[in-house]
């Protein structure tokens, strides 16, 4: 669709989503470039030299670049480079390798984003829908890049994880049903350190739907309940709420999800939830929501629910050891996640936190800090903020700059029936290669203990 006096693509960025979509623009018999201003990855290289795509890393022809009808930019690239000013001035269109992937697809896509959970919401949707034995693929943001995944074949069903960079490239995206997770400030230095900017980001979700399609969002979340009111939004609004009472949407109360759509209701209880804490039902309610729209039955969105084990490096359980809970969260890396790390907490817990801080404002955890945690162990090269934002909140503290000795740390400062938590609330740049690597090493050193 929308391709129909293209001949060259120009991919730029030489990644998992750049590598995809060259692949898919093969496929389809384009001629296409591959360029990365920097190194670029040498796996994404070989995958290339393979399918005999030609490409280049360490700067940008400019010349080539230009001749392209159009070019499909990887999120990583900001707008506000050389490159990307230079093809704008040329007038050549670009956009995101999902609006790329979508416009060979006619299948039904459930595109699911927010500032947290996409990763845990999009896998627990995907679990749903497979255990429903539904014909579907789930990447995105994850796993395998969507372009990959439609040049590889068919699929009933696209559950995609998408990130604000994807939808700022989207012109003709089209999700049947979209989910909202929730907003809070993130990666504002990629939106001139606007907020409104990076909200208008992640409402363009819903910006292609019509009245057949279906935009599933957080209605305790006053950011979305207003972006939403602001803009006239086509598609049918399915709220979910932890807090109240919906006569339309999905609610909890006590223990119990209740799901009513077109006076259709089914409920079903937290119990056997396996994923911990009230983000986690939140998560479990927006997968379910989506599951329920596409007709799976009660029965097995009940028993997904059971058999959903949770997504590596989002509290992960990782070894109990003289009764304390090692718990890996490796993935917060802002103040939110690590917000909701600690909510969850049920016994006292010393708690792992820092790494490169992106601006962040502690004063949201200082409550529940006060409340859960007993010590805090400072993990970073600069651990100033840390020290600073929460000195008065607890008795020990003490700073690491390693990973295997703030897990040391931690061992010697719990006791049986305590938690280890490691929630960093801050990036991994400064120790690790990326927040997996630091999730790993923290699994490891828990293991060597
Ligand atoms: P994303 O893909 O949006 O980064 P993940 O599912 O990978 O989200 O989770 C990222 C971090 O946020 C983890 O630390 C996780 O525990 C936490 N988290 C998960 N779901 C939510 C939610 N609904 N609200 C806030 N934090 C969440």
């Amino acid at each position: 669709k929308g391709l129909e006096n293209i001949h060259k693509i120009v991919v730029l960025g030489l990644g998992r989503s750049g590598v995809g979509a060259a692949v898919l623009a093969q496929k389809h018999g384009f001629d296409v470039f591959v360029s990365d201003g920097g190194g670029g990855g040498s796996a994404f290289a070989k995958a290339l030299q393979e399918k005999d795509i030609s490409y280049e890393t360490g700067g940008h022809s400019m010349d080539k670049i230009l001749q392209a009808d159009l070019v499909v930019k990887s999120p990583g690239i900001p707008d506000t480079v050389e490159v990307i000013k230079k093809i704008h001035e040329a007038g050549i269109q670009i956009v995101s390798e999902i609006e790329f992937a979508s416009r060979f697809t006619e299948e039904t896509l459930i595109a699911i984003t927010g500032s947290n959970g996409k990763t845990t919401v999009t896998s627990f949707t995907g679990h749903m829908l497979r255990e429903a034995g539904l014909e579907l693929t789930v990447g995105g943001n994850i796993g395998e890049s969507f372009a990959a995944q439609v040049a590889e074949g068919s699929a009933q069903y696209r559950v995609l994880e998408v990130s604000s960079f994807q939808l700022d490239g989207i012109d003709t995206f089209k999700p049947h049903i979209a989910v909202l997770l929730n907003i809070t400030p993130d990666h504002l230095d990629r939106y001139d350190y606007k907020f409104e900017n990076y909200i208008a980001s992640k409402m363009r979700i819903a910006m292609n739907q019509d009245e057949n399609d279906y935009l599933i969002y957080n209605a305790d979340d006053p950011v979305i309940v207003e972006a939403i009111k602001k803009r006239k939004i086509k598609s049918r609004l399915v709220p979910f709420s932890l807090e109240r009472k919906l006569d339309y949407g999905c609610y909890l109360e006590d223990n119990n999800i209740t799901i009513t759509l077109d006076n259709n209701t089914i409920s079903m209880s937290t119990d056997h939830l396996t994923i911990k804490g009230r983000h986690n039902t939140a998560n479990a309610m927006a997968a379910s929501t989506t599951a329920k729209l596409l007709q799976i039955r009660k029965e097995t969105i009940r028993q997904s629910m059971q058999s959903f084990q949770g997504v590596e490096h989002r509290l992960e359980n990782v070894l109990k050891i003289n009764k304390v809970q090692y718990i890996n969260d490796s993935k917060a890396t802002n103040v939110n996640a690590t917000y909701f790390a600690l909510e969850s907490m049920e016994q006292p817990t010393v708690w792992i936190v820092g790494g490169v801080d992106k601006g962040n404002d502690y004063s949201e955890l200082y409550s529940l800090v006060n409340r859960k945690v007993k010590a805090i162990v400072c993990l970073g090269t600069d651990n100033s903020r840390i020290v600073e934002a929460f000195g008065n909140c607890v008795e020990q503290m003490v700073e690491t700059s390693s990973m295997e000795d703030a897990v040391r740390v931690a061992y010697k400062l719990s006791e049986a029936g305590d938690n280890v938590l490691l929630s960093p609330a801050c990036a991994s740049f400064d120790l690790f290669e990326n927040y997996e690597d630091r999730g790993r090493q923290f699994k490891n050193a828990v293991r060597g203990l």
